[in-house]
Order: C-alpha cells, then sequence, then structure tokens
C-alpha cells in the first residue's frame, strides 16, 4: 500500500528524533503538529461545499454592512450632505492615519479626554492681567443702554450665525481677526465688550482666564481626529469613535471656535475644561453676568439633545448683548433663539 503524506512525515520525525535524541520532544510536537494539519485537511476536503456556503453567506454579509453602515452614520450625525459627508470622512480617514505616526500613546489621549473639550498643552492660555494691560479702558462701550428694547433681530445678523452640526460655517465666511493676548485671537468686533467683561469680573475679585479662541480648520481638525484615536484606542470601530468624538469635539467645519465668536474661560484656580467649573465662583458669575457683555452659555445642561454638546460651562459664544440677555434670561439656546427670529 502506498504510505500517504501523513504517514512519510511522521516516520521521517520518528528518524530523526532517535537519531538525535536532544530533539525527540520537539519531533513528538511536529508529529501532532502534522496529524493535526492532515485532519483539518481531509475535514475540509470532505465539507467543502459547507465551506464554500459559509464563505458565501459572510461575503455577502460584508456587502451587506458596507451599505448600512453608512445610513446609521447619517442618522447619528445629522450634519452636512451625504457626498460632503461621505469625502470628509475619507479624509479624516486619511488624516488619521497621517498623525497616528506621531504615536501618542492611550494614557496621553485620556488626559486629554478629562478636559472634555480638549484643553492641550500647545493650548495658549492668558490670564485677565496678561489680557488686560495693554488696553484702554474708555474704548469700553456703554453697558448701561438697554438694546433689548425695539431691537430688530435678523438671521442675517453676524453675531447670530447659527454653527452647529446641522449648519456647518458657511464656505464664503471670513472672519477680521483682533488680538486678546499675544498669538490669542478673535473676532475683532467681540473684543471691547470681552475686555469690559474681563476687567468687569477681576472688579468682583474673579481672576478669569481665557483660552482656546480662535482656531483654524487644520486645528480643528486635528483635535478632533486626536479624539477619534483616543475612542479607537478604547476598542470602539472607526465610525462609532467619530460619534463619539464628536459629541465633544465639534465636527471640523461646525466649531464656533472656527468663526472666532467663542471663547473658552475659565479662572486662574480652576483650568480644567470640564463640569466642575460650574460650581466655582468664576462659573457663576460668568452664567450670572456674561449676557450683560453680549455672551451666552452656549451649551447648557438639558439642552444637549438641542445644541447636540455635552454641557460645557465654560464655553462662551458671542451674539450681542440684546440676543444674549434674551436667551440668558429664557434659558433657551441659541439654535431656539435663531429659530424663532421671523424671516
Ligand atoms: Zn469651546
Amino acid at each position: 500500500m502506498k504510505n500517504t503524506w501523513r504517514e512519510r512525515q511522521v516516520s521521517k520525525c520518528i528518524k530523526f528524533g532517535n537519531k538525535y535524541r536532544f530533539f525527540k520532544p520537539l519531533m513528538l510536537l511536529l508529529i501532532v503538529f502534522i496529524v493535526a494539519i492532515d485532519r483539518t485537511r481531509i475535514a475540509i476536503y470532505g465539507s467543502r461545499k459547507k465551506i464554500l456556503g459559509v464563505a458565501i453567506a459572510f461575503f455577502v454579509f460584508l456587502i451587506s454592512n458596507s451599505f448600512s453602515t453608512p445610513v446609521f452614520q447619517y442618522q447619528s450625525v445629522v450634519a452636512l450632505d451625504q457626498d460632503e459627508q461621505e469625502s470628509e470622512e475619507i479624509e479624516n480617514l486619511e488624516n488619521l492615519q497621517e498623525e497616528s505616526s506621531e504615536e501618542e500613546t492611550i494614557e496621553e489621549l485620556q488626559n486629554l479626554e478629562i478636559e472634555g473639550e480638549v484643553l492641550t498643552e500647545e493650548e495658549d492660555l492668558y490670564s485677565v492681567d496678561e489680557i488686560l494691560q495693554n488696553t484702554q479702558m474708555n474704548q469700553y462701550i456703554d453697558n448701561e443702554t438697554d438694546m433689548t428694547e425695539g431691537y430688530e433681530f435678523s438671521k442675517e445678523d453676524w453675531n447670530l450665525l447659527l454653527v452647529n452640526k446641522q449648519h456647518p460655517i458657511p464656505e464664503n465666511h471670513t472672519v477680521e481677526l483682533g488680538t486678546i493676548a499675544g498669538s490669542m485671537k478673535c473676532d475683532a468686533r467681540i473684543l471691547p465688550e470681552l475686555f469690559a467683561m474681563l476687567q468687569a469680573a477681576k472688579n468682583d475679585g474673579i481672576y478669569l482666564s481665557v483660552c482656546s479662541p480662535y482656531r483654524d480648520l487644520s486645528r480643528q481638525e486635528m483635535l478632533f481626529n486626536r479624539k477619534i484615536r483616543l475612542y479607537m484606542g478604547y476598542g470602539y470601530s472607526y465610525m462609532d469613535a467619530y460619534i463619539k468624538a464628536s459629541e465633544y469635539v465639534m465636527v471640523p467645519g461646525s466649531s464656533e471656535h472656527q468663526i472666532g465668536l467663542a471663547l473658552d474661560i475659565i479662572s486662574n484656580n480652576y483650568t480644567s475644561l470640564d463640569e466642575g467649573f460650574e460650581k466655582t465662583d468664576a462659573g457663576k458669575w460668568l452664567k450670572e453676568h456674561c449676557d450683560e457683555y453680549g455672551f451666552i452659555l452656549r451649551y447648557p445642561k438639558g439642552k444637549e439633545h438641542i445644541t447636540g454638546i455635552g454641557y460645557e460651562p465654560w464655553h462662551f459664544r458671542y451674539v450681542g448683548k440684546a440676543a444674549a440677555t434674551i436667551i440668558m434670561d429664557n434659558e433657551i439656546t441659541l439654535e431656539e433663539f435663531v429659530e424663532s427670529i421671523s424671516e
């Protein structure tokens, strides 16, 4: 009878094992391996139809999945129109791969997560004294005037520009930047009231610090991709990490920081961007007085379903005093306010 492949290999191993006793245990292992391979081969050959069936089913599953995943994506991030979103995803993925080469550890990324909106070490942060040292106090506007009476709002007002996941920044949008301090900039038109607010808080014994005001698109993309990597590091798929990231960092192209009208404000003795800020004197002061200087608490607690963003007691948005007064007094969001303006 003709020897099978298995028998030939096993007898070779036995001979080798007998010749070199030192290799005997290794040869035993090899024999077990050979037998296992041979049995698998026979099993596969015997049920090749079944295996083909499973392979086809798996292939069909893969194909159908590649259609269903984007639908899931659009439901969760109702952001942009489909083409735009797709190309953006691809871009994000490419950027992500590029940036991954920087090799951030999960621990480094975790540190960022505690800070909610992401305050990084290279992010600028200036104290009230650094900001106000070169500022002429007499340029401030008169805050005693009641601007709310008889004020006509329009959805076209520059200060009421609604930017969120559903309303990305218009393509032709431009912003004239003014300097807050050092390299820190924001829309030049909001500077007088910002300075007035910082000074007023200081007069009340509250020392505010401003961080991450204006961000350009590339910076926003960097922060967003970094957040995606964090969640992917936790084991989320790219899609899920994208959705998770968009809860805390605005999808690039839909961040108010990109239009220069938003500021993250903290204080000299509480410098992390987290919910604890609401309990500090600075957090309380800002919530009570921000509207007097045209600012609103942009992402309030309990309005997450409208803003699409988690509670951020540190993120303030300039809308002008008239609108700010109405928004803060009625505890509504910019979304609701803009919605209420008649065409
Ligand atoms: Zn912010």
